[in-house]
Parts: structure tokens; sequence; C-alpha cells
């Protein structure tokens, strides 16, 4: 017998889909920002898509609110694609709900600004809702120096500047730059530690010096430089300063004209901090290693309208926000270079440390398929088997594509997922009989609860009799393999399952993750939750981006392993990448952010993402270029090409054995 249906009520289809948006943004706004939403009606409304992020202004949004009642506060925080809204009676927030719940906002000229939808909160002053204190170890100190001082310091700047320009400009086009105690080297983001630049520092910072060691903003004392000089719309990428290089205390003046500064921490919450003009930043302990910090690239910033140069934390006074143009301004960054190895408490962040963990790994971009085997165990294998359950609870949808190739397969046919992950496609077609297989043991562990067939095993070594497949998917696993012939290996390991006009679907991450002026989900996926930083894509030259790197070359050498100095010269470094900007390289580290707590068994369940609960792993990846995949495809014989297309960021082929 049939479980009751405990709705009394059908759903129209507009109203299945509106419950449907509406829970999609309760999970978003959740899981991105902690704020849970409740089912019973209170004073305030978070309304989704209504937010400052999502080009959404105030008067925009106040009045349409009015209409309902008297909106007691209308809380719109910097960059965030929502905003909060209370009223001072639950009856008006209850007919501002049932009104405004996935309706269009819009403008004056009646253009549409985006679909809002609402939820009840139980509170907005909560703590998931704020966040508004500064990152620990930071401090903003306002009128540091006087206005006369900072005038000579700029004329300081300007003329070292224009003496060095040329050279400036040619290595970093988005600002001016200058260093002075060490030169600052962009090709390993360190400095040469025994090659001082003469002069030491210019004589005229000596006062700014004296006035942080004195008043304890900094214990030791800076012999390191960098003037920066930055034009409206130019900026910074996100970055740690490299440990390895400069001690804790790193200070910075801000000249000319205040700008707005990115702090993140690893678990993806930001905050955005105002530097005046005359300002002092001072960054130490986890604010100087474990939080990036960056200027976006931009012409205005979203301000406090009132008191704009005495607000340090632009989350501070959220009731008033504008815009406010940004003008040139000049920064002294002091630091204090490094001469031992950095042992702070952030070794996920840190590359003195991470020297130490890596050590057993080889060169990296491997040479020999020795090398690469170890490199994908611990990039990709142990990585996977760690992250399993989390990864699994964000792969939920399948690619429509990918299904598109399972449902147009004949009833009946015999189907292998070579790397099926969690088994999203294994069920797609009941028609089909089809088998996943995976490297990773949690993975497949997830297969079995799901009842999928599924077996463990290397993605080059199928236990399958060759021939017996009629067709093939894999699905983003190629692009794990770290060497050109292992990758080619794992093609040809799905043709060999092929029968002969058996088809193999496979899919790889693309480098180019933009075209026609479109980019992909991966990208985007930043621009929605923060608009901001998709300028972060813009390539842009950065001393300390490359701070992550994993240069295992150099950290075998310091570990005495055995090692082929030519080896060494031609192996690239593998950088680390920034999730959800532009690939730098076609071979990478990409972090997976893994929230303490999240099992295998319950990938559901969100835990509390305090500071602490965040380790950080990283996945090997080669980004294949425009061709690459086709390339592959037509070494191998009896196999031909009969459809590539790119699809949402990866480059993807249809093969066919014959
Ligand atoms: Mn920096
Ligand atoms: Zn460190």
């Amino acid at each position: 017998m049939a479980a009751p249906d405990c709705r009394s009520v059908k759903l129209s289809k507009g109203q299945k889909k509106l419950l449907r948006k509406q829970a999609k943004a309760q999970h978003i706004l959740l899981k991105q920002d902690g704020i849970a939403t409740v089912s019973i009606p209170t004073k305030h409304l978070v309304i989704a898509n209504g937010g400052l992020g999502n080009g959404v202004s105030r008067e925009q949004l106040n009045v349409v609110l009015q209409k309902f009642g008297t909106v007691e506060t209308l809380l719109m925080l910097p960059h965030k694609p929502h905003a909060f809204v209370t009223y001072t009676a639950i009856q008006e927030a209850k007919e501002a709900y049932s009104a405004l719940n996935g309706q269009n906002l819009k403008s004056s000229e009646n253009t549409k600004l985006a679909t809002l939808y609402l939820n009840f909160v139980e509170d907005v002053v909560s703590e998931d809702v704020f966040h508004s204190s500064l990152p620990p170890g930071l401090l903003v100190i306002e009128d540091f120096i006087s206005a006369e001082y900072e005038k000579r310091l700029l004329v300081f700047a300007d003329e070292s500047s224009n003496a060095t320009m040329e050279n400036a400009q040619k290595s970093l086009k988005h600002r001016r730059v200058k260093h002075y105690g060490y030169e600052f080297r962009y090709d390993n983001n360190n400095v040469d530690k025994d090659k001082p630049l003469p002069g030491g520092l210019p004589e005229i910072c000596s006062e700014v010096l004296e006035q942080s060691m004195t008043e304890g903003y900094i214990k030791f004392k800076p012999d390191q430089l960098t003037i920066n000089q930055y034009e409206p719309g130019q900026g910074i990428p996100p970055h740690i300063d490299t440990h390895s290089a400069f001690e804790d205390g790193i200070i910075c003046l801000s000249l000319g004209a205040e700008t707005v500064m990115d702090f993140k921490h690893p678990n993806g919450h930001s905050v955005a901090v105002m530097l005046p003009r005359c300002s002092l930043l001072v960054m130490t302990g986890e604010s100087r290693y474990l939080w990036s910090h960056g200027i976006t690239p931009r012409k205005f910033d979203v301000v406090s309208a009132s008191e704009i140069q005495k607000t340090c934390t632009i989350t501070e006074d959220i009731s008033n926000l504008t815009l406010n143009k940004r003008g040139a301004r000049t920064s002294f960054t002091f630091r204090k270079v490094r001469t031992t190895l950095c042992d702070c408490a952030y070794p996920e962040v840190c590359d003195s440390q991470s020297t130490r963990k890596c050590k057993d790994t080889p060169t990296l971009v491997p040479n020999s398929d020795g090398d690469a085997s170890k490199l994908e165990h611990k990039y990709v294998h142990d990585v996977y088997d760690e992250i399993a359950g989390h990864f699994s609870s964000t792969r939920h949808t399948p690619w429509p594509k990918v299904t598109e190739f399972l449902k147009a397969l004949p009833a009946g046919a015999f189907v292998a997922d070579v790397g099926c992950g969690n088994g999203k496609y294994l069920g797609v077609n009941k028609d089909l009989f089809m088998v996943g297989c995976d490297h990773s043991k949690s993975l497949a562990h997830i297969c079995r609860e799901r009842n999928f067939e599924v077996f463990i095993c290397d993605g080059l070594l199928v236990p399958l009799r060759g021939g017996v497949c009629d067709a093939c998917i894999s699905i983003a696993v190629v692009h794990h393999f770290s060497t050109e012939g292992r990758r080619l290996s794992a093609i040809k390991e799905i043709v060999r399952l092929l029968r002969p006009g058996g088809k193999g679907l496979i899919y790889v991450w693309a480098m180019e993750q933009e075209r026609d002026n479109i980019k992909s989900k991966y990208l985007m996926e930043r621009k929605k939750t923060n608009k901001r930083q998709n300028c972060t894509t813009m390539p842009i030259v950065n001393e300390d981006q490359d701070t992550n790197r994993v240069d295992l070359a150099h950290f075998s050498q310091l570990e005495d392993h055995n090692k082929d100095i030519e080896n060494e010269q031609n192996c690239a470094k593998l950088p680390v990448h920034t999730n959800r900007t532009s690939f730098e390289s076609q071979d990478l580290l990409v972090p997976w952010h893994l929230k303490a707590g999240v099992k295998v068994d319950s990938a559901s369940s969100l835990p509390p993402t305090g500071p602490k609960n965040i380790t950080v792993f990283h996945r090997y990846y080669h980004v294949f270029s425009a061709g690459e995949l086709e390339n592959l495809c037509s070494c191998i014989p009896n196999t031909r090409i009969v459809e590539s297309y790119y699809d949402q960021g990866n480059w993807c082929v249809i093969i066919e054995k014959h």
C-alpha cells in the first residue's frame, strides 16, 4: 500500500518551483554565510538576491519593503548577495514575505534587477550575520602620521618611482612598485637574503619605524620596504606574504587615498577593512599568517556614508552604505626578512612547514612513471579518501550533457563509469547495466551504500575483459593523471574496454574557463557569492601570489634527497590554485577546504565553520588546453572522435571504437 500523501493540496508547477528555489536559497545562506533560516514567522527576513553584492541598492530595496510596514532596519552587508530587513511587527514581515517571495525586483525604469527569495530568521544581530570584527592580530591605527609627513613620503615615492618606472612598469603592469633593503623577487616570491640592496631603508622612513617600535606594534625592526603605487582601478590579488620570507609583524602605511583591503580566512569568511589615509595597518599572528589580503581592482568601494575616514571595518556601520570613489594610493609596506624557518601555528598555509611534510614526494610535474604514481597517490588518491564524504555532498547534480549521453544508450547496454566518484551517474538511466569503479575506497563505499555496482581499481588497469562495454564514461578523471603518457594510457584503457562500435564519453577540466566571453560556472560561482572577487580573474602580476607554491624540487634539496640537477631544472613548480580564478598553469594543485566534522557517512550535516575546523587538502590537476584532449584521442588506434565540445569549463569528447 502506498504511503499517504501528507500534502492535501496539490501544488502547481509554479509553486513547486518557488519552493525549490527558496530551499536552494536557504541552503546557500546556511552553507556560505552560516545563516540559519526559521519556518516560524518573525519580524526579521533575509532576502536572498537582494544584496549589494547582487547589484541591488538600498534605495531600490527600501522602496519595495516599505509597502508592507515600517522598516526598522535594513541591513546590507558589503558584497553580500542578500539583505536583512527587520519590521516593527511580525505581521508586516509576514505580508512582505508572502508578497515578495519569488517576485522580481524591478528598477525605477522597470527593468528586472533580481528575483527575491525570502526567509524568516530568528534575529539579525547574531554573530553569524555580523562577523564585523577585524581578523585576529590585525590593527588599523588611524592618523598614525601627520598630513605633512604624508606629503613628504608621497614626494619621495614619486621621485623614486619615476627613476625606476620603466623597469617597474615592465615587471608589474598593474601597479608601480619599488623595493628597498632587499629586492623582492617575483620568480620565487622571496627575497635574496644574502644580497641586501645597497643603502638600506630610506632615511625618511625612520620616524615611522621608530614610532611603530616604541608604540609596540611590531617586535622586529623592519629591514625591507616595498612601495606600491595604485591608480584607481588597480589592485593586488589575494595573497599571504610568504611565511619563510618575512617575520611576524608586517606594517603598511596608506598614503594619498584610502582604500578597502579584503581579508579572507581559508573558510571563506571575508572582512573588508577600510584603510584611511595616514593610517598604519599592522598584521600580526593569525591575520599575517592565515588570512589572505588583497585589494580588488575597482574604481569604487562600498563604504559607510557617514564618516568615511573614521570607519575601519566596513561592516561596523551597515545602516548607511554608499559608494566611494577611489583615488591614487601609495603604500609603504615594511617587513623584517626572516632568517629562520617559519614555525607558525598554521602549517596548512606555511611554506616552511610544508617542506617537512612533503619530503617524501618526488619532484613535481613528474618525469618518471614512478614519480607520477607517487604524486597521484599523495595528491589524488589520499585526498579523495579523506574528503570523500564532503566531496560527495557537493556532487549531487549530474551534468546534463552526460545524462543525455547515458539516456541515449539502448536499454540493456553494459556501461562502465571509470572513476565514478560518488556514483552520481550510476542511476541516471535505469535501463542500463552500469558498473562503476574508482580508486577511492571511501567513494566506492558511498556508491555501495547507494546500492550501485562498484569496484575499486586503478584507472589504468581496470579489471574487466576488453571489448565488453557498450559504452564507457570517464567524467573528470583523466585530468588527475600527472603525465601525458599516463593520461593517454587512461584513455586507451577506456578504449580497450569498449566493443567495436562502442562509445566513450570523456570530460576533463579546461584551462579555458571563459568561452565567447561567457565565464564557466566554476568562475561564476565565485561571482555570485562575492561579486567583487570576480575581478581577480584578471591576470595580475602579484608579488606574493605565489606564496603557496609548493616547490618540491627545493624541498627535496633541503631534505638532502637524491636529486638529478637536470631534472630539477626541468621540472616546473606546481602552483597552488586560488579557487574560482583563472588557471595560471596547466599543472597545479587545487585546494579543497574540508570542514572538520564532515564524516563519510554524514555528508549532509553542516558543521560550524570556526577558524580551527578547516583542513586544506591539495588535489593535483592537469587542466587541458583547447585541442589537447582531441590530440590524445587521435593517438589511439581504432578510435575516432565522434564529437568534441566544451561544456561548463570542461573539454569533452565522444569517441567510438572501430
Ligand atoms: Mn602582502
Ligand atoms: Zn608559517
